[in-house]
Order: C-alpha cells, then structure tokens, then sequence
C-alpha cells in the first residue's frame, strides 16, 4: 500500500547521462540504481516511499533512445519513447496507438514512456497487453551486451521483470502483422478517461476467408502479470466467427483470468469484465 506522499523526497545520489553508452556505464558502477524516464511512476513511489532508491540514473535526456523507425521489416521503437509520440507516429502501429490514447491524461502522455510502463510492470500496464497480441521483441542491454526477449516473458510479477541490475530496456521491436491481420484494444477504467485499466485486452486475429487462421488474446490486470489467454485463443481457431463462438471464447478467457479483489474491483467483477471486453473486442472485428 503506498504510504502517504511527501514533497520532499529522501536523499539520493543522481546522473543525467547524455549517451546510452554513458547510462550503461553508470548502470554497472550503480549496482541497484533505479532508471528515471519520465518519473510519472517512479516519483510518486519515492514520494511515497514505496522505493527509495540510492542513485538515480535519468536517461530522459538521451536522444538516441528516442525514436520511432522501420528497419529490417520491423518497427524498431526508442524505450525513451513518449506515449504522446507513439501516438502522433505516421508509421502505423495500430492496435499499440489505439492503446496508447487510452493510457492516462494528456499530461502524463507527454511524460510517460513506453519503456517505463513495461518495466514498471504493473499488470494493468496499457502497453502490455497490444505489445503481447504484436508478439514484440524487448532489446535488453547491458554494458557487456544485449538480449532480446519477447514481451511475453519479460513480466515476471507485480513491479518485476527479468531486467537485471546492470541492463536497461532499450528498444522495442515490432514485426508488423501480416495482411489480414485486424487487432482491437478494450479497456475498462473507473472513469472514461485517465484512469488506470480495471481490466484491459488486446486481441488479434488473422482471419482468412472468414475462419480464424491465428489468434491473441493479452489480458491486463486479471493476473500477476499481463496474460496470454492460450486456451481461449485455441476456441476461435480453424473456426468462422459467430456470436456463440465469440460467448464461448469469452466465457473461456474470463476462467483463465486469476484476478484479485483490490481498490478498484473485485474478482468477480473483473471475471465479467474480461468476459464483457474479449467480446466487444471479438464482435468489432468480426464487424470489420
Ligand atoms: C496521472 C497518471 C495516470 C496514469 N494512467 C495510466 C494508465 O492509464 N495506464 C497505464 O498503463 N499507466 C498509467 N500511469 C502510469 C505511468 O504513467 C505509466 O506506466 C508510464 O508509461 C511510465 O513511464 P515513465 O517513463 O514515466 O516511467 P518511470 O516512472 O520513469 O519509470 C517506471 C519504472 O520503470 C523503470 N524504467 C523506466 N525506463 C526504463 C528503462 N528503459 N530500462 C529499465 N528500467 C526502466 C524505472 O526505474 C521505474 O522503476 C499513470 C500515471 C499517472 C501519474
């Protein structure tokens, strides 16, 4: 439970690298140092002394791990990318960007980075779930190397990855969906706008001649972690869809869900709301 926030934050030492090569370094010499992107989840943890953290490495100033760019057949994205930047992107990202202006306010969308959603690790992290449904690739880097790791087991609980003390998420890789590939991303908050997903999920289909050929089905904020509904996405296919598909599909993915009872719902409420958003999901892109 966060405790109650405080203007003044404990004492800490602080870097503002200009390079990546820079921020590796002081990642290494900093053992247990906590990366500072936008701060738009960090700073209330430390205001609230959820952390309290000894160095802070700020990487918000390193330009080349801002960008949006396609190379060698994927959509390569900086992790220091601004949500308000993906959104403006001209290269389509779909199912990511429709996501992405659902995340939050104007304000936070102009500070907040995709980079830090994923590492903040929330189960409720919006970008989660369309990056899972994408099959995205997360660059990891360390001083010594790197590693690529799909989004799927970078999640490993609650406000942890498989990110080790010396690495820093660099870049996120997307292979854009074949033709015939249609994605929908559905979030249900306490309120229309800028607030945080009760339950959300991202779902894609490749549909040809009207029967499912592949699907994803990423639920956020029913779990420990964002989760692939494996057995669900096994219902829809080889098969055409239809309304009694698209209910079973549904019923199958609310029992895969392992919510909790917390501030903003209870189990329960969250099993029906899986139920409830797989299937808008599913009919809007029957819908076409
Ligand atoms: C008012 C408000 C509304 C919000 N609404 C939403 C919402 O609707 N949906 C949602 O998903 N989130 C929401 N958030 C949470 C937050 O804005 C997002 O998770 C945001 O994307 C975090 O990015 P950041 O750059 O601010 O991360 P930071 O706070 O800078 O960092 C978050 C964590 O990730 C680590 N980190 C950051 N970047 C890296 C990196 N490249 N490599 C390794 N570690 C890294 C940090 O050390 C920290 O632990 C909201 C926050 C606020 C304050």
């Amino acid at each position: 439970m966060m405790r109650p926030t405080s203007v003044i934050l404990a004492d800490f030492d602080y870097s503002a690298p200009r390079s990546l090569g820079e921020a590796l370094k002081e990642r290494r010499e900093h053992k247990g140092a906590h990366i500072l992107a936008g701060g738009t989840d960090l700073i209330p943890k430390m205001r609230g002394q959820v952390v309290k953290p000894n160095f802070v490495i700020d990487i918000s100033g390193i330009k080349e791990l801002s960008y949006i760019k396609k190379q060698e057949g994927q959509v390569r994205i900086g992790a220091a990318t601004k949500i308000s930047h993906i959104i403006d992107s001209k290269i389509n990202l779909g199912v990511l960007q429709e996501a992405c202006k659902k995340l939050g306010n104007p304000l936070t969308r102009n500070k907040a980075t995709i980079g830090g959603n994923l590492c903040n690790a929330s189960p409720a992290a919006d970008t989660a779930t369309p990056l899972m449904v994408l099959e995205a690739q997360l660059v990891l880097r360390s001083f010594d190397g790197e590693r690529i790791v799909p989004v799927e087991n970078f999640f490993v609980g609650p406000g942890k990855t498989v990110l080790k003390e010396d690495e820093i998420l660099t870049e996120i890789r997307i292979t854009p969906p074949e033709d015939g590939a249609k994605a929908k991303f559905v979030k249900v908050g306490l309120r229309k706008a800028d607030a945080i997903s009760v339950v959300n999920c991202a779902v894609l289909l490749k549909v040809q001649k009207g029967v499912v050929k592949e699907a994803k089905i990423a639920l956020g904020s029913v779990a420990p972690t964002p989760i692939l509904a494996k057995e669900a996405q096994k219902v829809l296919v080889d098969k055409k869809l239809s309304e009694e598909l698209i209910e079973k599909c549904a019923q199958v993915a609310a029992r895969e869900a392992k919510p909790i009872d917390d501030v903003r719902g209870s189990a329960r409420y969250r099993e029906l709301l899986v139920e409830g958003c797989v299937k808008k999901a599913l009919r809007e892109l029957m819908e076409g």
